[in-house]
């Protein structure tokens, strides 16, 4: 006979949304059902910011090691075990989902594993069982998208990367995005040759130039073939590999392996959601307010399945509120943070918050932007004969000279961008940053003595 249970609040998708969102109501005192079909943690710990963080850091250590003889060290070999590395990763996913599952017990959150399907605004049913709640949300995340070219077939996504057992020696990748250059940075740094395909000028197009240009050249001096104005049309295999066949006659390959990191698409066609009449937008995305509410009243949608950035903490911050909305006591909980820093794990590594120059100039005019760049060479290469610079823009605006974009890339820029966000936060000033007195020898008080 067919079950049914009520609870306060039911979340589809047990990754960084909806967790935050179900164990911060469950501090609450509310009665929360989780659904998940896959492993716990979603995207993030599986096959995102996790695992890759893992692989960026194994080729920061390669990258290390080519520089230790200038410090003195003689390395006889620095061969690298792709499978080892692997392994030791997955070790960690794997005690990270142990962790996610221990916490949703100990706040008392039940778990239901399988898929979710759309009964009504009230109610979902995960095989024979039906469960009903006064509050529904959708936290169901993204997938990467293929593009539909014959042969696509021949390629994987990030999801694939992370699946392979061995390095191969010959990877295309085709996307300009933060996967397509971090994925691109680590199989170089680890001794692939790599070709990126992108379809216009530049990578990471929307952000500030002077990131896109330096980093395009730091891929570049790396041994990274960039092809540039080149949309796949067709790839074929033969006995010598894959071969891409680009519009205007372009040919890559022989490739042993090809990576589509062209975008993801939101999971927004969760079965049953036809019942309900909710906004969806033209990219797939189910349309909230600042409040997470959708077009329906009673059902919530966070995270990567909804138009935010998709970033693990914007999906984090964008449950937790709902919670303390819903069951906290506090009818005006939202996300109100007016910047949104990020972290692109390239080689080297890039920071951004806030506008870029050109978002700046359309938003206030060319007249009140003023912007303060800095070019070095980080003291870590002094000793070394291959230099790699660091580059950082501020973009200023107005007569008080607020700062509303600070952009980095170089060593350490991963690391350096989270407190400046929480000075930009604040409304900083120039004239603040100036006030502030510098680190030595760091990279980072660059920013405070910018001319
Ligand atoms: P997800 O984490 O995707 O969770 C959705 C969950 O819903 C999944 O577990 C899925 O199985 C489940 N689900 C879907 N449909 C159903 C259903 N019908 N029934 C039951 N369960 C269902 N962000 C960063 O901030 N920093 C990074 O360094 C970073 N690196 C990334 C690297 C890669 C390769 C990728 C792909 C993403 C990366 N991201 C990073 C983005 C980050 O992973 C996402 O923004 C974040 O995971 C979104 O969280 P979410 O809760 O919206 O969705
Ligand atoms: P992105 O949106 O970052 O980049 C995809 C890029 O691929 C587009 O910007 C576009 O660039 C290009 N593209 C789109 N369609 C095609 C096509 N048909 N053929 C060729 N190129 C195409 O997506 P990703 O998949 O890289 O990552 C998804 C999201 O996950 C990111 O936006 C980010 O929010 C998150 N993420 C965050 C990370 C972090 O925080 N470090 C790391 C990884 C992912 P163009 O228009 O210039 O061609």
């Amino acid at each position: 006979m067919e079950q049914s249970v009520s609870f306060d609040l039911i979340v589809i998708g047990a990754g960084s949304g909806g967790m935050a969102a179900a164990r911060r109501a469950a501090a609450y005192g509310a009665r929360v059902l989780v659904v998940e079909h896959g492993p716990l943690g979603g995207t993030c710990v599986n096959v995102g910011c996790v695992p890759k963080k893992v692989m960026w850091n194994a080729a920061r250590i390669g990258s290390m090691f080519e520089l230790a003889p200038a410090y003195g060290f003689s390395l006889d070999t620095a061969s690298h075990d792709w499978g080892k590395l692997v392994a030791a990763r997955q070790q960690y996913v794997r005690r990270l989902n142990d962790i996610y599952r221990r916490n949703l017990a100990v706040d008392g959150v039940e778990l239901v594993e399988g898929t979710a399907e759309i009964v009504s605004s009230e109610s979902v049913r995960v095989g024979a069982r039906t469960f009903h709640a006064e509050h529904l949300l959708i936290a169901t995340g993204g997938r990467p998208r293929i593009p539909d070219v014959p042969g696509a077939e021949l390629g994987v996504t990030s999801d694939g990367f992370f699946a392979w057992q061995e390095r191969p020696a010959r990877v295309a990748i085709a996307g300009a995005g933060y996967i397509a250059v971090e994925v691109a940075g680590v199989l170089r740094a680890l001794g692939s040759e790599v070709d990126l395909v992108i379809r216009h000028q530049t990578v990471l197009r929307h952000f500030d130039a002077l990131l896109s240009n330096e980093l395009m050249a730091a891929m570049e001096r790396d041994g990274i073939r960039i092809h540039t104005d080149s949309v796949i049309e067709r790839v074929e295999r033969d006995g010598t590999g894959r071969r891409l066949q680009c519009a205007g006659g372009h040919r890559i390959g022989p490739v042993d392996a090809l990576i589509w990191a062209i975008g993801r698409i939101p999971n927004s066609d969760v079965p049953g959601i036809d019942r309900l009449a909710l906004e969806i937008d033209a990219a797939g995305h189910i349309v909230v307010d600042e409040f997470q509410n959708t077009s329906v009243e009673r059902v919530y949608a966070v995270g990567d399945v909804t138009p935010a950035p998709a970033l693990t903490p914007v999906a984090i911050r964008n449950g937790r509120k709902l919670a303390d909305r819903l069951f906290g006591g506090r009818p005006d909980a939202h996300n109100d943070a007016r910047f949104v820093p990020t972290v692109i794990f390239s080689h080297p590594p890039i920071g951004a918050v806030g506008l870029s120059e050109r978002e700046a100039i359309d938003r206030y005019g060319a007249d009140a932007v003023h912007c303060y760049e800095s070019r070095f060479v980080n003291m870590l290469y002094a000793p070394a004969d291959h230099k790699p610079m660091t580059a950082m823009r501020l973009v200023t605006v107005g007569e008080r000279r607020e700062v509303v974009g600070l952009h980095v890339i170089g060593e350490g820029a991963d690391e350096m961008v989270q407190g400046f966000a929480v000075a930009m936060e604040m409304g900083a000033t120039k004239a603040d940053f100036d006030r502030t007195i510098a680190i030595h020898p760091t990279a980072a008080e660059e920013f405070v003595t910018m001319r």
